[in-house]
């Protein structure tokens, strides 16, 4: 297998553990060109904590920080601009990432205050920040989520964090799928580690927070969205910059069950915590039992990709081993339904694809 396609995907709580083994497994310093400098790219949006769904946990920055270091090497930094309206250095802070920094003697730069590049893209020419541009290894580490205006925001979307305020309205303007595309190709982050431990079902905010407790990394910004895309139940037409992006030569958007490499099973990450309304709401016809987060996600996502309420019974988790089941089953745990989705985790993707009847 090609390592320049593989997807390493883990399951845990641990957030810096899961990043170390992340990045261990994919070999990541072979990526860092001789003397090179690391710079890592988190989402810090706005201020808040990582649990409401919508900034990078400070535990998977970490993990790549002391793998870099345990690795040699000696220039490390964080870099972010939370969009327009919040202050980045607030936000920092409310996730954690000032304790971070003193801790492993990390620097974090403002990108709101950096100097910038005009580069020419397929959408015309962009002001994008020179920490970003110059680093030797740039790190994307997004959260995969959901987004009210682009239906989900990962690797891609995340480098809209590299750019100045300016060019941020500019992107706006012009629609978003366009630039975002011309980015993901003028920036092409060497490593993305995607933050799928909670990520938000609908905003980019957070505030409707779905724990899934597991990462992914690839070396492919375009890949990594692809899959993500799958993980949240979408479809390609609901997401047309990821497309459009491997037009622009960011990456190429294919992705099968070959390149994924499992570092551990999903039952390494078992149990739900309390939903909040909308995630209790679409799975109020669901059976709940021993449930793998992943596996509870990939529902939950299916759910509300396809509006919720199906109107039947749908069965899910490791209590249902082994039994009839008179209804939808979720995974190879419920197989013993009338109708179920394969897969340990299945994706939302193929949850959907059966809720709809086409699976
Ligand atoms: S199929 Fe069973 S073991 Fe696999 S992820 Fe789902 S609940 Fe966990």
């Amino acid at each position: 297998m090609s390592k320049t396609r593989t997807i390493w995907q883990i399951h845990g709580t641990d957030a810096h553990r899961m990043a170390l083994q992340l990045l261990e497994a994919c070999d990541a310093i072979r990526l860092v060109p001789s003397g090179g400098a690391v710079a890592l790219k988190p989402n810090l949006i706005l201020a808040d904590v990582a649990q409401n769904g919508a900034v990078t946990h400070p535990g998977v920055v970490s993990g790549c920080i002391a793998y870099f270091r345990e690795h040699g090497v000696a220039n490390v930094s964080i870099i972010e601009s939370s969009w327009i309206g919040d202050n980045t250095i607030r936000a920092m802070r409310r996730a954690g990432y000032e304790d971070l920094c003193r801790r492993y003697n990390v620097p974090f730069y403002d990108l709101k205050r950096d100097q910038t590049h005009s580069v020419h893209t397929a959408i015309g020419n962009m002001s994008i920040c020179a920490r970003a541009l110059d680093a030797g290894l740039l790190v994307d580490l997004p959260v995969l989520k959901g987004h009210c205006q682009t239906r989900m925001t990962c690797a891609l979307k995340n480098l809209k964090g590299c750019i100045p305020d300016h060019e941020k309205r500019r992107f706006h303007a012009l629609g978003l799928t366009k630039p975002i595309a011309a980015l993901g190709a003028a920036l092409k982050p060497g490593l993305v580690v995607v933050d799928s431990i909670c990520g938000d079902l609908c905003f980019e905010e957070g505030g409707t927070p779905v724990q899934t407790n597991m990462m992914y990394a690839c070396t492919d910004a375009v890949q990594a969205d692809s899959y993500g895309r799958s993980l949240m139940g979408l479809a390609p037409e609901d997401v047309p910059y990821i497309e459009l992006a491997e037009r622009y030569g960011a990456g190429c958007a294919s992705w099968n069950e070959t390149d994924l490499v499992l570092l551990n099973e999903a039952s390494a990450a078992c149990g739900y915590g309390t939903p909040d309304a909308t995630v209790a709401r679409l799975t109020r016809c669901v059976h709940q039992d021993k449930a793998c987060s992943a596996c509870f996600a990939a529902l939950v996502r299916a759910l509300y990709a396809t509006d919720g309420d199906h109107g039947h019974d749908i069965y899910i988790g490791q209590g249902w081993q082994g039994k009839a089941l008179d209804g939808l089953g979720v995974g190879k745990c419920c197989k013993g339904a009338a109708r179920y989705v394969s897969g340990c985790p299945p994706t939302a993707d193929a949850v959907v694809r059966k809720l709809e009847g086409e699976g």
